[in-house]
């Protein structure tokens, strides 16, 4: 991408999108498209045909998603299908009609099958049943990657779609209804450290096994692909290893420095039993994370309490 070029983060509030404008802030981009959803609802096809036309952006991350962990996207299956259907179809349709010079779509990794082989490799995509729990928020992701892929071969469009693992870091969603794992762990350690609580309550078996990517590490292999890979086939984003949930939970308290026990309630659900991407596509482009896990679990802890010291009240 040229230092001058108009880069549209769609998104930008979110944990993705504000780590993509971080780093292209970084590397000296300059001249980037931004707007608050009061500004364009991105569900609305005109407000972002309009947006496009006013805006002509060359390049367009889709960072924009309606997005949640496991309680949200049970308990809200309607707005999870239709907010990130209109999302990607609007954003996808408008830079094509405006001609957009290349367009990254972000997925995620739970578009692979529930029981995909593991590590999942990018061949794996509908190769069998999705995981019940998220199956809405995957089916619109899929179309999302469907629709790069055939605005490329009808028209030739240079649009790519890259599927990270699971997130974290700095500006994630810490509220426990609708967040995912790693905000919540911290969240939880960090009240019943303050509380003096003899326990911490961790959903499900302890038992699934996660992959998680610190977001810098996610952006900054976003730029990676938005400069060097122009093919139809996604792209994973990962770091190539997992742990089981336990463990996250342990590394967590013991950054938190609780001192209790942790339960686990097996009435909640498991999800997936275990989830971890292949990355040897993104490594052989060029491509690795530099964030370890504990380095990064702690950054987001750090961020987190600063954060909430100054939002108290
Ligand atoms: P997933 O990766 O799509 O399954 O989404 P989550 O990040 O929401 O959940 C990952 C795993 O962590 C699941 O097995 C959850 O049951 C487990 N988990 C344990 N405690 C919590 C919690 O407090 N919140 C969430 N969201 N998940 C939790």
């Amino acid at each position: 991408m040229e230092r001058d070029a108009r880069i549209y983060v769609a998104g930008h509030t979110g944990l993705v999108g504000a780590a993509l404008v971080r780093e292209l802030d970084r590397r000296g981009y300059r001249n980037l498209v931004l707007a608050e959803r009061a500004r364009v609802d991105l569900r609305e096809q005109a407000a972002v045909r309009d947006f496009y036309r006013e805006t002509r952006p060359d390049y367009v991350f889709v960072a924009a998603a309606k997005v949640g962990g496991i309680l949200a996207n049970d308990s809200y299956p309607a707005d999870f299908i239709y907010d990130n259907l209109m999302i990607a179809t609007n954003l996808i349709h408008g830079a094509y009609e405006q001609k957009v010079e290349k367009l990254l779509f972000l997925g995620s990794s739970c578009v692979y099958p529930k029981f995909a082989p593991q590590p999942m490799q990018e061949a794996d995509l509908l190769s069998g049943p999705l995981e019940p729990t998220n199956q809405w928020y995957a089916v619109a992701k899929i179309a999302g990657i469907k629709l790069c892929q055939a605005y490329r071969r009808q028209y030739g469009c240079n649009f790519i779609a890259a599927m990270p693992t699971n997130l974290y870091g700095p500006g994630d969603n810490f509220d426990l209804m609708t967040s995912h794992v790693m905000p919540a762990l911290l969240r939880k350690f960090h009240e019943a450290k303050q509380a003096d609580s003899p326990e911490v309550i961790v959903w499900g078996s302890g038992q699934p096994r996660r992959e998680f990517c610190h977001v810098d590490d996610c952006a900054a292999a976003c730029l990676h692909l938005m400069g060097v890979y122009d093919g139809e086939e996604i792209v994973n984003i990962g770091v190539g290893n997992d742990l089981s949930i336990r463990e996250l939970a342990e590394i967590i308290r013991d950054i938190v420095g609780f001192q209790g026990e942790i339960v686990f309630d097996t009435g909640r659900p498991d999800g997936p039993p275990i989830k971890r991407v292949d990355t040897g596509v993104i490594n052989a482009l060029g491509w690795q994370p530099r964030i370890e896990l504990e380095q990064g679990v702690r950054a987001t802890y750090d961020w987190y309490v600063s954060y909430k010291a100054d939002h108290r009240g």
